[in-house]
């Protein structure tokens, strides 16, 4: 019997070089790689090390625990910075960057520095208008007015970040700007950190001593609406494990969604909801077999989905669908038809894939 595991292709080569793109639209300024949630759950060691091999020398997770995995992965030497923040002393050593997210982060960290007699590396959160972590507009008043409350950090950036990057003419992105201006002019000079993906294509105005791409290495568009100017990344497929005839009027899966209106071939493959192939594109997804698209029938199941073949002549069990990338949706296309985004299509790509690091 075939091997009826999909297989998730992720091109190492193409995230390299959707961050070097970046890195020339940003230059002199510094990029950084976002490799929160596994890189997006791509494999966050395999693709921090081909971004530091193409130069990338920052790194962000969100958890401690993710930052502790990368410095093994990684060795010494590039930074990493820890979104969500750390207490001092909680990354053993590993050399982790904390960002400060409250007054209260600011405080306990510059207290531990004081008291090392070493000042603690840190960056410096400033929310202007996420309402999510940062430094809130009293408390950055507070730190505007007293400088000293500082003494004990050697802060490395300070950051903050936007709300509506992807939305080029929200009225936010300015206001954001002007609010991250107006604060870092209060603060002691301190290098800043500010564009995500789609803040890189927001203008001068958003550029930043070091900007913070996520999303567009791993290929999702960070100019919605427009052509994406990244290379794709991810190619997801899987072989077919059996082929059925049925009859008109049969139907097909739990809850009988879908009846047959004609006599019918239906493909079944070892992808389901369990692997990250949302139920709710039940009757909405699609699949490549060369070039023909077909469409997905009946409801998503935990490890299985059923395709009309029907209009495929010759195929055979055994023979191969594409569910993502190439002649099938990028996960830009299949999140529009989940109703959802990029990055929650790439975040949720099951663990049971056999993954392949290689061309796409
Ligand atoms: C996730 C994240 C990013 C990266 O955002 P993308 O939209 O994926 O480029 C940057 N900064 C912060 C604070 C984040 O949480």
């Amino acid at each position: 019997m075939m091997d009826p595991s999909a297989v998730l292709h992720i091109d190492l080569a193409a995230i390299a070089a959707n961050w070097r793109a970046l890195a020339m639209r940003a230059a002199p300024r510094a990029v950084a790689g976002v490799v929160k949630a596994n890189a997006y759950g791509l494999g966050a060691v395999p693709v921090a090390r081909a971004l530091n091999a193409a130069g990338c020398r920052h790194f962000f997770v969100a958890h401690l625990s993710e930052g502790m995995s990368l410095r093994a992965g990684l060795g010494a030497g590039p930074i990493i910075a820890v979104l969500d923040g750390f207490a001092p002393g909680a990354d053993e050593d590993a050399g982790l960057v904390p960002v400060l997210n409250s007054l209260g982060d600011v405080l306990a960290h510059a207290a531990a520095g004081r008291s090392a007699g070493r000042a603690q590396q840190a960056l410096l959160h400033l929310d202007t208008g996420m309402a999510r972590l940062g430094l809130d507009a009293g408390e950055q008043a507070r730190l505007a007015a007293d400088h000293s409350l500082l003494v004990g950090l050697d802060l490395l950036y300070v950051m903050s970040h936007l709300a509506c990057a992807d939305e080029a003419d929200h009225p936010l992105n300015a206001e954001q700007a002007a609010r991250f201006a107006r604060a870092c002019a209060a603060l002691p000079k301190l290098p800043r950190s500010f564009a995500n993906s789609s803040g890189l294509f927001l203008g001068a105005d958003y550029a930043s001593d070091l900007a913070r791409p996520g999303c567009a290495l791993y290929g999702i568009n960070p100019t919605p609406g427009a052509p994406n100017p990244m290379l794709p990344v991810v190619r997801l497929e899987a072989p077919i494990l059996q082929i059925r005839d049925i009859p008109a009027g049969a139907s097909v899966g739990y809850g009988a969604s879908f009846v047959a209106a004609r006599p019918s071939r239906i493909a079944t493959i070892a992808v389901g909801y369990a692997d990250g192939y949302l139920r709710c594109l039940s009757g909405q997804g699609v699949v490549a077999y060369r070039d023909m698209i077909l469409p997905m029938v009946g409801r998503v199941s935990m490890d299985l989905i059923t395709l009309d073949v029907t209009d495929a002549p010759g195929i055979a069990p055994g023979d191969v669908l594409q569910l993502i990338g190439g002649a099938a949706p990028s996960p830009d296309d299949l999140a529009a038809r989940a109703g959802t985004i990029g990055y929650e299509i790439l975040t949720s790509l099951g663990d049971r894939y056999r993954r392949i690091y290689g061309a796409a």
